[in-house]
């Protein structure tokens, strides 16, 4: 049977090195510059992007000719859409067009004028050294690792840590959803301290201290322009949870799970009126327009099971985030929408278009989603799934889910997890977007791990420490093999040594001579430590060992690699080094 009809229609190669045998990604050619920038082919049925876009709701007075706008005489641009779809290009811009290889200044201008693309950066962080970046379909995907104290547990000092942790393991934005402690000072501390943009849920601070039903319009202005002078880079506003939406949520198996929708829910039913949020929204543009902060219209009504997905809360707040998308642009404010939260896998692609839909491609910044509700503890991995599910289908930046989420407050090390499964979903959507050049670092490790380079192996790998502390875990020499299959069962050694395959034969990858690998690092050590396999001795033995264990002299052929020596020696080498843990002998 002929499989050429099955030929796969795919598009560009996401690796500039234009190797290889897959010939590139399925997701729809790119359109940079339309509202389809980076995206999914559509499955049936799925709602088409708006025709409109931030162009179409500019501020009153404004005039648009050509390609950029005029303003009002005497009008002295704030915002990087004001900015943008004035003709200029920022400093900022520059930035990211530096950080984005695939996108040119230009391009950064149009998008962010377009309101596809945001570019969180207050203008007092930027003064504290904020290096800017960008969220938006044409753009990399990224990644948000939230942090804050709670009443009962962690206090600025840990969440400095948590921050340089989170900046270590990669999220490109940080938000302090502080609720205890010192608020005041542990975010001014997060901010002078964060070169990635800071967001955070005011309304939390509006609430400390006082009840709910006490929030007044002057709290409410006041906080945010106390935060918005701090240097927050974006702001969650819950403005979309309207009163008419309440209803709604009876039915639900779990209500309202966002803090910030609960709490102004709580406030609208006490007071018989409309969010504050949402009849104050103008007020709040104007503070927020001063200092560059950026919306992150909140989704209050978020699902917070999978039963309650996709209800009719959920999709009648994402309707009034897209009104309110408009009225920020109106004000010349940058805005990014936010998503769910728990959602069953086969509704992803559909919230993510419809949010595309109903907010004109602002960029959507979605929680996961979690796929399932009962691996509580997993909860990393189950939302990790939907998020990957949610970047390639239409999402701009995930909010990371730790493996504490629904039981506790995240630490250091759950903020690491966090951050690498999302860094995980982020790479694998650009990879399958086509997004240029983002399968380069894949292809480079796939080279090294052909030539069983160990030493380039680790260094691609994201978590190099990681990486070489398993691999040391078992054999601690750099050879052609490793114990997961050993010398004669190692197929990538056996397609290696096949003289008419390419495999590990790339320019670069294959080594002149074997190597004996170094000592473990503390990191290293302390992965091999917490793993409890070997024994302190053992571990102890691998730290302190010297390079003298192989003697690979150069231009001496090495006892440990099967390009330099015969069958039998890797044979010994491989009984002699090799640390598997063997049960014991019966007796
Ligand atoms: S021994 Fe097995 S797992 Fe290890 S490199 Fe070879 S094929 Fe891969």
């Amino acid at each position: 049977m002929s499989l050429e009809r099955w030929a796969p229609r795919v598009t560009h190669n996401p690796s500039t090195l234009r190797e290889g045998t897959n010939p590139g990604s399925f997701a729809n050619a790119p359109d940079i510059g339309g509202p389809l920038a980076f995206s999914s082919p559509d499955t049936p049925g799925m709602p088409p992007p708006s025709s409109c876009s931030a162009w179409d709701f500019l501020p009153p007075g404004w005039r648009r000719e050509g390609g950029i706008c005029q303003a009002p005489a005497g009008f002295r641009p704030v915002t990087q859409l004001e900015h943008a779809r004035l003709g200029s290009i920022t400093e900022p811009m520059r930035r990211v067009a530096e950080r984005e290889l695939h996108l040119s200044a230009e391009q950064v201008r149009d998008e962010l004028a377009a309101g596809r693309m945001i570019l969180p950066c207050n203008t007092v962080h930027l003064g504290y050294g904020l290096d800017p970046m960008a969220i938006g379909r044409a753009s990399l995907t990224k990644v948000n690792a939230n942090m804050g104290a709670s009443p009962v547990s962690s206090g600025t000092r840990e969440e400095l840590d948590k921050l340089e942790w989170a900046q270590r393991w990669g999220a490109d934005t940080v938000m302090d959803l502080s609720t205890g402690g010192n608020l005041d000072e542990c975010r001014d501390a997060i901010v002078r301290h964060a070169r990635v943009p800071i967001g955070t849920v005011p309304v939390y601070s509006m609430v400390l201290g006082r009840r709910i039903e006490d929030l007044t319009e002057k709290v409410i202005l006041e906080t945010l322009l106390h935060q918005a002078k701090q240097g927050v880079d974006y702001f969650t506003i819950h403005a979309g949870v309207r009163r008419a939406h309440l209803p709604l949520i009876k039915q639900r198996l779990i209500g309202i799970v966002s803090r910030g929708g609960s709490l102004l829910a709580k406030w609208m039913l006490v007071h018989g009126k409309e969010n504050p949020m949402y009849t104050h929204f103008d007020e709040i543009c104007d503070i927020m327009r001063e200092y560059d902060v950026s919306f992150s219209l909140g989704d209050g009504l978020r699902p917070g099971g999978l039963a309650d997905a996709s209800d009719a809360a959920q999709l009648g707040e994402l309707d009034a985030l897209g009104e309110l998308t408009e009225m920020a642009w109106r004000k010349g404010c940058q805005v990014m929408v936010e998503g769910p939260g728990h959602v069953p896998f086969d509704q992803i692609e559909y919230n993510m278009k419809l949010q595309r839909r109903i907010c004109h491609g602002a960029p959507f910044y979605v929680l996961g989603p979690l796929v399932t509700d009962v691996f509580p503890g997993y909860d990393h991995i189950t939302s990790c799934i939907g998020a990957t599910a949610a970047a390639y289908h239409g999402a701009s930046m995930l909010c990371y889910v730790t493996p504490k989420e629904h039981l506790g407050l995240p630490k250091k090390d759950d903020v690491k997890q966090g951050c690498v499964a999302y860094k995980i979903a982020a790479h694998a959507a650009d990879v399958a977007l086509g997004i240029p050049g983002s399968r380069d670092w894949d292809d480079r490790l796939t080279k090294a791990r052909a030539a069983l380079n160990w030493e380039k192996h680790f260094e691609e790998a994201f978590d190099t420490d990681l990486a070489r502390a398993y691999h040391d875990e078992d054999l601690d020499v750099d050879t052609d093999f490793c114990a997961m299959c050993g010398h004669d069962w190692c197929s990538v050694r056996i397609s290696k040594e096949i003289v008419e395959f390419d495999s590990g034969k790339a320019d670069g990858y294959q080594r002149a001579r074997a190597l004996s690998s170094p000592a473990l690092n503390a990191e290293q050590q302390a992965v091999l430590e917490r793993r409890g396999v070997l024994s302190p001795e053992e571990i102890h033995r691998l730290a302190s060992k010297t390079r003298r264990v192989l003697a690979a002299a150069p231009g001496h052929k090495a006892a440990c690699h099967s390009d330099l020596a015969d069958d039998a020696a890797a044979h010994q080498l491989q009984e002699n080094l090799i640390q598997l843990r063997r049960p014991p002998a019966a007796e």
